[in-house]
């Protein structure tokens, strides 16, 4: 007896048709770092400021997240985006982060440093207290000119003013639409005995595994790239960088990063206390705002040991390395 086909049946089928059709197409994208399969990962994770949605694919090899699609004009994401998002804890992180500096580069002795994404020039200050002759780049240079900071729009702009003895990119890789690349040219730029420090949200520490689609620092379309230990490490040894020191929190990024994830995971509108705390325009609803303003002491008291644990099982929200050249400075215009 002949089967009646059941009109049910083949709309529960649509999404499998659909989902073997467009599969394919994303999977044949290689990975930029080590050129294993990509694969989709996290789906449909809201923009913040623009409301779109994007997608992650996960490389099956190095396990770098790949924010799809790449939007075709980045400059929309970013409108209102930053504020003064970096003020409140400036001054912390900057004294932190030149200690870690100091530590693995010694005082600045009136060598050169290269601040990549300077921002508004605090880390430029930081350096400049310690010796370095400190030198930046940065989309909008205003802010770190008008502290009296040398600021360039690109790398290539800073090719005559090296050897620079360290490099930074303190968050600032994940934004870049090539991170090989840009890292290639960090290295014509690095003297001999330099020292080049990254800084990313880590795409396989617990915070990650934890929150999913609602992890803060996905931050989705502006971080391009999802980086794990293993796939920045790569790019490193990939253009003659050797990883000497690895480090897995950063103090203001990790505790924000365990308080707006849980907090994005129940509320309806993402990042209200992020966005309060960064003196942007307030979004959401009356209750989005009570909510989170009554969870912050509570969450902080709850992800205070998170941090230290994040740190101390090397699987926290930030990953942070520092690498020295491995060989002869790359000879300008070579490399890929
Ligand atoms: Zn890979």
């Amino acid at each position: 007896m002949g089967s009646i086909p059941d009109p049910l049946e083949d709309q529960k089928a649509q999404p499998q048709i659909i989902k073997l059709v467009t599969q394919p197409a994303i999977q044949t994208d290689p990975c930029p770092v080590c050129s294993s399969q990509l694969f989709p990962y996290f789906h449909g994770i809201t923009d913040s400021v623009t409301g779109r949605q994007f997608d992650v694919l996960k490389c099956e090899g190095c396990g770098v997240g790949v924010t799809h699609p790449f939007p075709e004009q980045l400059q929309p994401h970013y409108d209102g985006y930053y504020g003064s998002r970096h003020g409140i804890t400036a001054n912390y992180r900057a004294k932190r982060r030149i200690a870690l500096v100091t530590k693995m580069a010694g005082m600045g002795q009136g060598r050169h440093l290269l601040d990549v994404g300077c921002g508004e020039g605090t880390f430029l200050q930081a350096a400049r207290d310690r010796g370095w002759q400190a030198v930046g780049t940065e989309l909008n240079p205003d802010p770190a000119r008008r502290l009296g900071f040398d600021v360039f729009n690109s790398l290539e702009e800073c090719a005559d003013l090296g050897p620079f003895s360290c490099v930074t990119l303190w968050h600032s890789l994940e934004h870049m639409t090539d991170p090989r690349a840009a890292i290639t040219k960090v290295r014509r730029l690095v003297a001999d005995d330099g020292v080049v420090f990254i800084a990313v949200p880590d795409f396989e520490g617990f915070q990650s595994k934890t929150f999913g689609e609602s992890w803060l620092h996905l931050d989705v379309p502006r971080h391009l790239y999802h980086f794990t230990a293993t796939a920045l490490d790569r790019v490193l040894n990939q253009t003659e960088f050797t990883p000497v020191a690895h480090w897995h929190q950063e103090f203001e990024y990790d505790l924000i990063g365990w308080l707006q994830s849980a907090l994005n995971k129940v509320l309806p509108t993402p990042n209200v206390l992020f966005d309060f705390l960064s003196r942007k325009k307030l979004r959401g609803t009356l209750m989005d705002r009570v909510v989170s303003g009554i969870a912050m002491p509570i969450f902080s008291f709850v992800s205070l040991p998170l941090v230290w644990l994040g740190a101390f099982a090397r699987s926290g929200g930030t990953l942070l390395v520092a690498a020295r050249t491995s060989g002869q400075r790359l000879a300008s215009g070579t490399g890929d």
